[in-house]
């Protein structure tokens, strides 16, 4: 990967726009014009395909680094490398190609008004008319809403059994209507609005996988790399709600007793004990890594270890960086008041934080974790 070619994006495109997608809710689609032109987008598309061919390691820098200046942009470009795994694998080969020469922005649209945040039981629809397939869903919170140039979009089984079956639905379906859209306390540029499907029609050939092999996909394919990038975006913020609180205390001073903020031991130790959870974390999550492309046997664990350990790290990280830098945080020209909202939307993305507890709890009680 070309880390020169990412680094510049961030500086010139992320960073100068960062303050403005938070404020405005802005829209990061001049970062994702800029990553899709150095194949950033097509970072995990197969070479043949005219992509990289990298893997979820390459990604997960690409998203923790964003995080550190932008996490509204590192979370629509997560949400599109998760939507670009489950095309690479069942999807069609002109759009794998768009996609890996970085003209396709994708995503996922799981969670429902109905099921909520168990995004694997949706409760909207997928109905054979004539020879053509109506889609009808209530998505509750779909990244890159109206901005994606197609969704992932899981609906009941056409006729088989299991609990989903995935689709890929278009940017420009007639019956895709925008309920509201977003103004959230965080990410607030990455365009997370509800999406209605209403008699979207499309080709039974849009069918992602098999009919009814939806939970198989979004288990087996799609869950290790959500939980892993997640972790890197919480990861990224961390470092940048860190880094900007040390800035702050180094370079404030309490005149009247000659000394910087970093002069207070109190201080320091919180800063220490942050710093210690970030880096747990980034282990945390290169074990991960490990595991999963080595195939460990501990690797399922460990995919649902990471998204919770990293989630909840992140709001005690921003949290003490908030703590450390006094009343002067609650302002926005610090940009750590920032961190400490965005950080708030990895424990409540799905599996969220107390399912995932279930599940690991599950997992260690050898019961099904599943089931
Ligand atoms: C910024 C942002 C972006 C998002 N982007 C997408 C996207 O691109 N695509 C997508 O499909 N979804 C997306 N989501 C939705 C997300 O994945 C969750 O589905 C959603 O946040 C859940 O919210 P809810 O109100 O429906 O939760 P609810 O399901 O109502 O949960 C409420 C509370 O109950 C707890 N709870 C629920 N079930 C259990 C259980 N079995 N055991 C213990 N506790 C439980 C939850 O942990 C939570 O604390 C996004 C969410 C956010 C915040």
């Amino acid at each position: 990967m070309n880390h020169n070619e990412l680094n510049q994006i961030i500086e010139t495109v992320v960073a100068k726009n960062a303050e403005k997608i938070d404020r405005e809710s802005f829209y990061p689609k001049s970062a994702l014009d800029a990553l899709g032109k150095a194949g950033i987008l097509g970072l995990i598309s197969a070479k043949e395909m005219g992509g990289q061919g990298f893997g979820l390691r390459e990604a997960s820098q690409v998203v923790e680094n964003l995080a550190k200046v932008c996490p509204s942009t590192a979370m629509v470009t997560m949400m599109h490398f998760c939507g670009t795994v489950v095309i690479e694998k069942y999807g069609a080969k002109e759009l794998r190609k768009k996609i890996a020469t970085g003209n396709h922005v994708t995503t996922l649209a799981w969670s429902e008004n109905g099921s909520r945040s168990h995004f694997w039981a949706p409760i909207g629809t997928a109905k054979k008319n004539d020879n053509k397939i109506l889609i009808n869903s209530q998505k509750s919170w779909v990244t890159s809403a109206c901005e994606a140039d197609s969704y992932v979009w899981s609906t009941q089984p056409l006729s088989a059994e299991g609990a989903s079956t995935l689709w890929l639905v278009t940017n420009d379906s007639v019956g895709l209507q925008q309920p509201f859209k977003f103004d959230g306390l965080g990410l607030r540029g990455n365009a997370s609005s509800p999406l209605k499907a209403e008699n979207i029609k499309v080709d039974e050939s849009s069918m992602l996988g098999n009919d009814g092999a939806g939970f198989d996909i979004m288990i087996g394919d799609v869950l290790p790399v959500f939980s892993t990038l997640i972790s890197s975006g919480s990861i990224g913020l961390m470092e940048g709600a860190i880094s900007r609180a040390i800035k702050h205390v180094s370079s404030t001073q309490h005149e009247h007793i000659k000394t910087s903020l970093a002069e207070l031991p109190t201080i320091r130790a919180y800063l220490a004990k942050a710093t210690i959870k970030k880096d747990m974390a980034r282990t945390l999550r290169d074990d991960t890594i490990q595991a999963i492309e080595s195939g460990r046997e501990d690797a399922v664990l460990r995919v649902l270890e990471v998204k919770a350990a990293t989630a909840e790290i992140a709001l005690e990280v921003t949290d003490t960086a908030m703590r450390v830098c006094g009343g002067a945080a609650f302002r926005k020209d610090l940009g750590i008041e920032r961190y400490f909202r965005d950080s708030r939307a990895a424990f409540v993305m799905a599996p969220t934080s107390d399912v995932l507890y279930d599940f690991i709890g599950k997992a260690v009680c050898g019961l099904p974790v599943f089931g």
